[in-house]
């Protein structure tokens, strides 16, 4: 069966990195495209599973060597979606799911149309403050400037093919599990394997 390729954006505090874990706790066909990035790892983040950590340097040879689909800086960081990822999304092996903000989603759809785009909002702007306060590792500065950018980034939610409003973490990971469970239904994705049986 061809792979499919699902891009998941959201607003930070949105509960993304959360409902991204349940969908693969819950489905050892999905991948997830594991990306660079300058940011130090936060309690808990592991090396080459959440993220490959690299120095500035070794970022900037990434990109001189063309090893990025693309990357951002932000929040005084870079972040970048490995060529490898998409290569082996593309050679269609198995499912990759890739965690991107909304540049690098615009970015992949480019290279992959046929890609399940979702963006995950909180149920209020409301919520989503309370939300990066109680993470608290986040200095005021850093915080308000990421409630300004979720409040930009949210305006491009009508472009992703679906949106998960994440009010309840089981409903939305159910909700996520099912579009999931739908796009490898698509014909377009399926009817290329099953055709062969039908001639
Ligand atoms: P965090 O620092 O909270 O892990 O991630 C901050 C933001 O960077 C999130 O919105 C996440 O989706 C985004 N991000 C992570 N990896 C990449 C990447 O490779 N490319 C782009 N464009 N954004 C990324």
């Amino acid at each position: 069966m061809a792979a499919q390729i699902f891009v998941i954006s959201g607003a930070s505090g949105a509960g993304k990195t959360t409902l991204v874990r349940a969908l693969q706790a819950n489905d050892p066909n999905l991948r997830f495209a594991v990306s660079y990035t300058t940011r130090p790892p936060r309690p808990g983040e592991v090396d080459g599973r959440d993220y490959c950590f690299v120095s500035e340097e070794e970022f900037d040879r990434l990109i001189r060597a063309g090893l990025l689909v693309e990357y951002v800086h932000q929040f005084g960081y870079y972040y970048g979606t490995s060529q490898t990822w998409l290569d082996q999304a593309l050679k269609g092996h198995q499912d990759i799911l890739f965690d991107v903000e909304i540049h690098g989603a615009r970015a992949l759809k480019e290279r992959c149309p046929l890609g399940i785009f979702i963006f995950i909002l909180p149920p209020t702007p409301a919520v989503l403050e309370g939300r990066l306060r109680n993470r608290g590792s986040l200095p005021e500065g850093e915080l308000q400037q990421r409630l300004a950018r979720v409040r930009q980034e949210v305006q491009e939610a009508p472009w992703y093919d679906y949106l998960v409003v994440n009010d309840d973490l089981s409903q939305a990971t159910r909700q996520l599990q099912a579009i999931v469970t739908a796009a490898r239904c698509r014909s377009d994705i399926l009817w290329s394997t099953l055709s062969p049986f039908w001639r």
